[in-house]
């Protein structure tokens, strides 16, 4: 339990720092939000993104005159850099899409800023997941000094804290990892993605991919599957997918001879993706209507719900974890899951979103934390699990992610 470990960190440590984000979807809401509400860390927050009046929504909820925004195409690097410099943040919180990672992180090496996101770059011409672009920065943040936190949400982000928690504390070798994603809530809609709905739907579309014994295996989209229990939920049946933080993950810790990533779908979720793709409108090429060129995907995404728009109707949990197996310090097999189950009712009363967008943007505001505190901050591009695990898990939970550990249970895996 979180509430085991109680770090008491030194309160002579504590900085204070200003923070812009970037982007004003549901996940910069609750990281915004969550901000907001520490000001002995955050003494400056500035939102801004592409549509100035979704980041003005945010600010006035908030209230107080706490948060300024501004209007930004993060895709324009001087236009990014003119606006750093005017605000002059210690950190740049990118919560756009993908797409803007790399231009994100140049206007950050421009200007001297330290930057953390919570999904890897995606070239918007293919649906590819790979840290190579980023990692490419690393020798760049490190001669400049900068700090790179990269994929601090959940997943990416948590599953890699609660890995190297494992590694830290209980064992000598990880083995086999199995990331595991549930989300059990009902929106009552026949239809909605949970986050940005081009780059949810790129993501579960795509081969699967798994960590066996040194290489990669990748699978038909959703071949394997199987019903797995989550605590407090039950039975849902899961569906293995590649997910970015496997790369990383094995990467870091070489023991790991077998690492997935399980998520749930409804069947009803499913039939619609099959259908969505069967018609072409999963599509990520152009195509010409009316004489214009657009993307399907893009132009599906306008007529989805608007996923941080989800939570009125929102009910039930989310529980994401990891089952970890391997050696135990004293070199016996040990069994461990690690998880955190979010409800979507509470997220909603809290900062009016669902939980997927609660379960990043906690982290990503904590993530933020911990580099104003010094206790992240390191030159060059690193992952979450890189870090030291102690002080962010200890502050997850009062930040509203209470988290669980159980040990020599049944995986199911
Ligand atoms: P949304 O689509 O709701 O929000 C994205 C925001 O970025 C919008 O405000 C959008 O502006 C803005 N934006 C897009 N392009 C630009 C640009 N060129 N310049 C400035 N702003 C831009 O997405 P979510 O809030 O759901 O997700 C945000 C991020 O979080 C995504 O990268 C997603 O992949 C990631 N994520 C990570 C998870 C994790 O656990 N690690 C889980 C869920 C999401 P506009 O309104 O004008 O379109």
């Amino acid at each position: 339990m979180s509430e085991k470990i109680n770090f008491a960190y030194n309160l002579s440590m504590m900085t204070m720092g200003k923070v812009l984000v970037v982007g004003a979807g549901g996940v910069a809401t609750v990281a915004v939000t969550k901000m907001a509400q520490l000001p002995e860390i955050f003494s400056g927050i500035m939102v801004a993104s592409r549509t100035k009046s979704k980041c003005d929504s945010i600010a006035s909820a908030i209230g107080g005159n706490r948060v300024q925004t501004a209007q930004v195409d993060a895709d324009d690097v001087p236009a990014m850099v003119t606006l750093i410099r005017a605000f002059k943040p210690d950190l740049v919180v990118n919560l756009a899409l993908p797409y803007q990672d790399l231009h994100i992180m140049d206007a950050c090496l421009e200007t001297g800023v330290a930057y953390l996101d919570t999904a890897n770059y995606e070239p918007p011409e293919e649906a590819k997941y790979e840290y190579s672009w980023q990692w490419a920065y690393h020798d760049r943040y490190r001669e400049a000094g900068l700090t790179a936190i990269l994929g601090c949400g959940f997943d990416p982000g948590v599953t890699g804290v609660f890995t190297a928690h494992a590694a830290k504390h209980h064992f000598s070798e990880i083995h086999n990892l199995d990331i595991v994603d549930c989300n059990a809530g009902d929106h009552g809609k026949p239809f909605a993605t949970n986050f940005n709905p081009e780059i949810n739907i790129r993501e579960v579309t795509q081969k699967g991919k798994y960590w066996d014994s040194g290489k990669w295996i990748w699978t038909e989209p959703h071949e394997i599957h199987r019903p797995l229990t989550y605590p407090g939920i039950g039975p849902r049946e899961s569906y293995l997918i590649y997910h970015e933080e496997l790369e990383s993950l094995v990467r870091n810790f070489p023991s790991i001879k077998r690492a997935r990533f399980w998520m749930t779908f409804g069947q009803e979720y499913l039939t619609h993706l099959r259908v969505i793709q069967n018609i072409g409108m999963a599509r990520i090429d152009p195509v010409i209507y009316n004489g214009v060129e657009i993307i399907p995907i893009q132009f599906l995404k306008a007529v989805l719900p608007n996923p941080g728009e989800l939570g009125e109707n929102y009910k039930g949990w989310t529980s994401i974890g990891c089952r970890i197996s391997g050696l135990d310090k004293e070199g016996r097999e040990r069994r461990y899951y690690i998880w955190n189950n979010c409800s979507h009712e509470e997220a909603y009363r809290e900062t009016g979103t669902q939980a997927v967008s609660y379960t990043t943007g906690v982290p990503a505001a904590t993530g933020a934390m911990m580099y104003m505190k010094g206790l992240w901050k390191r030159p060059g591009v690193w992952n979450v699990e890189q870090f030291d695990p102690d002080p962010f898990l200890s502050e997850l939970g009062r930040l509203g992610l209470p988290w669980h550990e159980d040990f020599d249970i049944d995986l199911e895996l």
